[in-house]
């Protein structure tokens, strides 16, 4: 195979040289490790789900109970937001470490593991007690210091990749977290800024030839997060079965009991009922596409 990228003049071993760590050292190399019991980059494709935002106790309790019925692997939520607009303060400020406390009541009640967004330093002590998962947000993708900081927390760590970066920026910022002497990083696509010809239809583009192209040249598990990446439920469905396709080694997803009723991003989350069929579906794509299995 060409050693280089297609319409780049570096080649794949120059590239790889930049980030060492992250790099894969030979064509088999791919990480597998456990996080609270859960194995990433083997046969399972383990799911991450819940809420954008940890909007009570009651929401995420109840979130909580369906996931685990529907053998999801994860609980996500977010109680530190990253919000686009600096205005629905309200209950924003009535979640942050309140939020946390439900997730770990939630963790602890349904025995599920939880995956939440830590947005400054500060804020790691607090949310490393209770979270098996830090969630670095595509805004600080390449906010050096603070992954500096989330890495010697010794959390696993998931990196988000900032809708406006290259693969080559978004592995050099995991190579950051490598570096520090974390080496349990997932990084996760959650969509790219739209081009023009897309624009009038979407506010990000899902891209599933990263997870190829990624996995060629690190050995790190690639998750992909097609929620925040259509923005849209009715597209949510098809893109989570083709981030599977693509390779995924697992999947983001957003689900509320009552989606319309959203705190934050009311169009992009799917229902219990909706979660359940698609449990099912990604488990046989997973199953046809690469002998691996999500249920
Ligand atoms: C999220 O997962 O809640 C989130 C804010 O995602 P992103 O950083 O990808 O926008
Ligand atoms: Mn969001």
């Amino acid at each position: 195979m060409d050693n280089k990228f297609p319409g780049k003049d570096i080649s794949i071993e120059d590239l790889k040289s930049k980030f060492p760590l992250v790099a894969k050292k030979n064509i088999n190399h791919k990480s597998k490790f456990k996080i609270a019991g859960v194995e990433f980059g083997g046969r399972t494709i383990p799911i991450f789900a819940g809420p954008n935002m940890v909007e009570s106790k009651k929401l995420i309790l109840k979130v909580a109970n369906n996931l685990k019925k529907n053998k999801c692997h994860f609980l996500r939520g977010g109680a530190f937001k990253p919000l686009t607009f600096p205005y629905r303060s309200k209950k924003y400020n009535e979640t942050r470490e309140k939020g946390i406390s439900w997730l770990k009541e939630a963790k602890k009640k349904y025995k599920i593991p939880i995956i939440t967004e830590v947005m400054e330093e500060k804020f790691l002590p607090l949310v490393s007690k209770v979270t098996d998962i830090i969630q670095i947000g595509s805004r600080n993708m390449q906010n050096y210091p603070f992954l500096i900081a989330c890495a010697k927390t010794k959390k696993p760590i998931m990196l988000k990749r900032h809708y406006g970066s290259s693969l080559r920026d978004w592995l050099g910022a995991a190579e950051y977290i490598l570096k520090n002497g974390n080496d349990k990083v997932l990084l996760c696509e959650r969509g790219v800024v739209a081009p023009h010809t897309h624009r009038i239809t979407s506010r990000f583009l899902i891209d599933l030839q990263v997870v190829p192209a990624a996995k060629e040249i690190t050995h790190l598990p690639i998750i992909v997060d097609p929620s925040h990446a259509t923005f849209w439920r009715p597209w949510v469905k098809s893109m989570a079965l083709a981030s599977i396709a693509s390779g995924a080694d697992g999947i983001m997803i957003e689900v509320h009991p009552d989606p319309k009723n959203a705190y934050v991003d009311p169009l992009q989350p799917i229902n219990f009922k909706e979660l359940s069929l698609l449990m099912t579906q990604m488990d046989k794509v997973a199953k046809a596409s690469w002998n691996r299995k999500v249920l």
